[in-house]
Parts: C-alpha cells; sequence; structure tokens
C-alpha cells in the first residue's frame, strides 16, 4: 500500500491505526492523533535541544560549506523515519539557525519571543483555520477584529478604526500607500485608480519621506506605478529625524515644479537609530497641505504599551493610517503585523467582491469578513490568536516593561559607549539602536572604515556575539539593535570588550 507511513508508530499503534482507517495516515485527522502527538513531541524535543546546545548566536558556517552538506541529499528519496528527519533537519537548519533570544545577539530587529505565542502556534498551524471570511473562521474574525480595535485605542484613534493584520510592516506600508494614493485620486481628482488604472498625472504625484525611512517606501511607491522617483526622501537632523522645516521646503519645492503632493510618511523608530520623527509637527503640515499622514510604526510601536515612554509617540493619534509590526516591539513570532486606519471608510476602497467568496449582497455587519479589507492575501493565517494569548495571559503592563527595559539598556549602553575615547557613538536613540565606531588611539592614519569592518568580520565568523552595520554618509559603522529585555548592561560591557580586543589587534596597513 503506497501513501501510508508507519513511520515511528509501534507495532501496536500501527495496528490500530491501519484498524480505524487503513489509509492516509499521515493526514490530521480523527484517527491520526496519536501520530500527531508523536511528531509534535518529537518537534518539541528538538526545540528544547536547539535551547540546550546553543551557546552562541550563530555557528559562523559559511554558504560553501552549508552547501555542501545539502549537495549530499538525495531529495527525491524519502527518509523512514521521523529520527532520520529531525537528524537530518537539525544538521541542515537547527545547528547553524541564528538564535535571537540569547543575549549576546544584538543585530537586526529580531525580538526573542513570548511563550504564549509559541503555545498559540500549535493551534493555528493545526486547526489551520483562514481569515477571509465567517465560514472559514467565526471566532478567529472576532479575534483579529478585537484586536485591531484594541491597538487602535492604544494609538489613540476613535470608534471611527478599523484595520486587519498583515504579513508584515512593508505590506502594511503598501497598503498605506496605497489608500493615500487612492483617496487623493478619488477625493481630489475624481478618478478612480482601483477601476481606472493610474492617472496621466501619476507620474507627478510625491510622497514625502525622511533619508532614513525604511526602504519599503522606495519599493512599494514603484508597486504603485508611481516609480522610486515619486518618492521625496527629506533630510533628518543630528538625531536622523526628519526635519519638519524642510519637509514644508520640499512640499512647496514639488507644488512650485507643478508636481502632486499627497502623502507624508513619517518613520516612529527608524530602523537604522531607532528614532521617531517630529510627529506633532509633520501632522500640522500634512494638515496644512492636506496630505495623507501614514506612521511607519513597525518598529516603534512596542512604544504604545508602556506609560513611561508612550509620549514618544505624541501626535500619532492624528495620522490617517499606522503601521504595526508585533512581530517586533510585541516579542510575536514572525509573522504578525497589522494596518491601522483612522477612518474605516478609506478601506472600502480596496473592497473586491468575488461571488463564490465574499458575494456583494451580503451584510458584513452581521457576517464580517477580513477579506474585505486584505489586498494581498486571500487565504491569510490566523496570526492574531499568538496575540490574543499574549494580551490574555500577560498583559499590555507586562510586555511594556519589556520595552521599558530594552530602552533602559540602550541608554546605558550609549552612556558606555560616549564614556569611551577608543569609540565614537553617531547618535542617541530613542528606542533602542546605537550606530557606533570604533577607532584606534594608537593608529593614527587608519581607514576607520576598513578597521570596522575587519572587528564586524572576525565576529561574524566566531559567531559568539552579532551585531550589524550600516552605512552613514559613506562610512562604515556598527551597530546595536537592543531588542531583548534579558541583554543586560554586563553582556554590553562584554560586547564591547570583543569589539576593543578586535580593534587593537587589527594589522597595521
Ligand atoms: C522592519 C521595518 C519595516 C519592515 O517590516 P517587515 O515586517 O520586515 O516587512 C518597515 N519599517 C520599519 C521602520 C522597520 O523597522
Amino acid at each position: 500500500m503506497e501513501n501510508i507511513s508507519y513511520a515511528n508508530l509501534t507495532a501496536e499503534q500501527t495496528l490500530n491505526a491501519a484498524d480505524q482507517s487503513p489509509q492516509f495516515l499521515d493526514i490530521f485527522h480523527q484517527h491520526t492523533a496519536e501520530s500527531y502527538s508523536l511528531a509534535i513531541d518529537q518537534a518539541k524535543e528538538m526545540v528544547l535541544k536547539f535551547l540546550e546546545n546553543q551557546q552562541k548566536p550563530f555557528s559562523g558556517i559559511t554558504p560553501l560549506q552549508l552547501g555542501e552538506q545539502f549537495n549530499k541529499i538525495e531529495f527525491d528519496v524519502p527518509l523512514a523515519s521521523y529520527d532520520e528527519l529531525f537528524k537530518e533537519v537539525q544538521g541542515l537548519y537547527v545547528d547553524h539557525a541564528t538564535a535571537f533570544h540569547l543575549p549576546n545577539y544584538i543585530a537586526h530587529l529580531n525580538c526573542p519571543v513570548v511563550i504564549p505565542a509559541l503555545a498559540a502556534e500549535v493551534l493555528i498551524s493545526a486547526i489551520n483555520s483562514s481569515q477571509d471570511t465567517w465560514d472559514q473562521s467565526a471566532g478567529g474574525t472576532l479575534i483579529e477584529r478585537r484586536l485591531i480595535h484594541w491597538t487602535a485605542h492604544q494609538i489613540g484613534f476613535g470608534d471611527r478604526a478599523d484595520g486587519v493584520f498583515t504579513g508584515g510592516g512593508s505590506q502594511s506600508n503598501l497598503m498605506g500607500l496605497l489608500l493615500a494614493r487612492d483617496c487623493f485620486a478619488l477625493n481630489r481628482l475624481n478618478h478612480n485608480i482601483k477601476v481606472d488604472g493610474n492617472p496621466p498625472e501619476a507620474s507627478r504625484f510625491r510622497v514625502f519621506v525622511s533619508d532614513k525611512s525604511h526602504f519599503s517606501n522606495q519599493k512599494n511607491a514603484s508597486l504603485l506605478g508611481l516609480g522610486e522617483q515619486g518618492v521625496m526622501q527629506v533630510e533628518t537632523d543630528s538625531r536622523f529625524k526628519m526635519k519638519s522645516d524642510a519637509l514644508e521646503e520640499a512640499i512647496l519645492n514639488e507644488l512650485e515644479l507643478g508636481n502632486i503632493p499627497f502623502a507624508i510618511v513619517a518613520t516612529a523608530g527608524t530602523t537604522d537609530f531607532g528614532n521617531v520623527d517630529p510627529l506633532e509637527a509633520i501632522s500640522a503640515l500634512a494638515a496644512k497641505y492636506k496630505l495623507w499622514m501614514h506612521v511607519d510604526a513597525a518598529y516603534g510601536c512596542g512604544l504604545l504599551l508602556t506609560d513611561q515612554h508612550k509620549y514618544l509617540l505624541k501626535g500619532i493619534e492624528k495620522a490617517d493610517s499606522v503601521t504595526i509590526d508585533y512581530h517586533k516591539s510585541f516579542f510575536q513570532p514572525i509573522s504578525s503585523s497589522a494596518f491601522i486606519v483612522r477612518d474605516k471608510n478609506s478601506l472600502e476602497i480596496i473592497r473586491h467582491h468575488a461571488d463564490y467568496l465574499n458575494p456583494k449582497e451580503q451584510d458584513y455587519e452581521e457576517y464580517p469578513a477580513q477579506i474585505n479589507k486584505s489586498i494581498t492575501q486571500s487565504t491569510r493565517r490566523f496570526d492574531a490568536l499568538k496575540l490574543w494569548f499574549t494580551l490574555r495571559l500577560l498583559g499590555r503592563e507586562k510586555l511594556g516593561e519589556y520595552m521599558d527595559a530594552i530602552i533602559s539598556t540602550a541608554k546605558e549602553a550609549a552612556d558606555l559607549i560616549n564614556r569611551d575615547p577608543e569609540l565614537e557613538l553617531l547618535s542617541e536613540s530613542d528606542i533602542s539602536v546605537l550606530v557606533f565606531r570604533y577607532r584606534s588611539l594608537k593608529l593614527k592614519h587608519v581607514d576607520l572604515c576598513a578597521l570596522n569592518q575587519y572587528i564586524k568580520k572576525k565576529m561574524f565568523h566566531t559567531g559568539e556575539v552579532l551585531v550589524a552595520s550600516t552605512k552613514v554618509n559613506g562610512s562604515f559603522y556598527l551597530k546595536f539593535t537592543i531588542f531583548n529585555p534579558i541583554t543586560t548592561v554586563n553582556d554590553i560591557k562584554n560586547i564591547l570588550g570583543i569589539i576593543k580586543t578586535y580593534g587593537a589587534a587589527y594589522p597595521e596597513q
């Protein structure tokens, strides 16, 4: 009999299972509970081993070394058991997976995750609800809606707010720009882009972002047919926050050129510096020039959770739309994000009816369907359950404390760097990113970019600590993204020590 796998079942279990349902033993159904349970137990064991074994954030393996292991695999010959499968995956993946939970991982915006969300993942994947319509996810629809409204309330939006879970911040930013463009064309040019496509003047549409905003803005502008040329990068100040006077100048300049400003994207927590653009001043300009204001709070959204630091987002409540990445500062497993609008009417613009799924005649007050608000996904994971588990068990305050801890560690780390003559900090951070470089006190004419690249490379290949890097005005800098509440100032001291040791060992050129 083909298509049957008795892998890792005992003889007795095999007989039982075969008795009840002689076929399809690998499909999750009412007669395969035991098989499911054994597989999940083994997966859990593998996770526990990962926690136990992973002593450093990264093994340091190269693509060449790992690639060799892949070459040996006869992909079209299935393995005989879960034991073999887990063993293979351990070598190919788990042993070299970046361990975001370790305090020495301070590279990118990857958070450690909270345990209740991991429990929710087990339900999400097995029950496999799809968040498009009521008949595919009844409780799931209401859970998602409740969380969207809760988030909107944290932002300071009123009862007219609405939104949807998305696959990530880039996708939420796309929705923001799309609604901004389409509402502008509809209300001001009497042109329906959804139906008729971009109007001829779309090549003159302009959106304003800071020169430290996320690159997804450029990608999204191209996707929307506006071209990257439609994105105006506004100058930033010494903390790399958008200068509001430069923003007004840029708007006036584009108007003078005969171009058509329609939106501003403010960044609440830049990826490179963790700083928040001046939201109040930007909202005043958005109102003055009748522009859509989108706030990209993919990183900074966690500030909503803490009464101590929420003031940093003052003005966010005046936005038309907001990007939230729960998989960043809400400590959720990937993916978990949302797009929230101040006025749910604007979402009507993307609604599209399919007779088989969400017919026009249905009353969506009575039978809500999240698909009406989703642009790029029909079948969609029930990611909202993770956040539900988290908030119901831990609550907002606990998550907020994690955020406070991160901010406090970053402040102390900034002080350490500032006090050290061998280190040079480029900017303080509202949240938790520090961009800095090592400078040699003994090598006077050394190329600082090459020196810091050398340090980064050394650290990457030993894998003991993982830090990131970035370029500012053409120069190479090291970058800490402190995103783990269990990372302590001592961990930071230790990492800075390693950086200085490599720096001091830099061979004189
Ligand atoms: C991470 C990030 C994004 C992109 O979010 P994804 O979830 O990675 O798609 C957008 N904007 C900012 C400011 C970010 O930090």
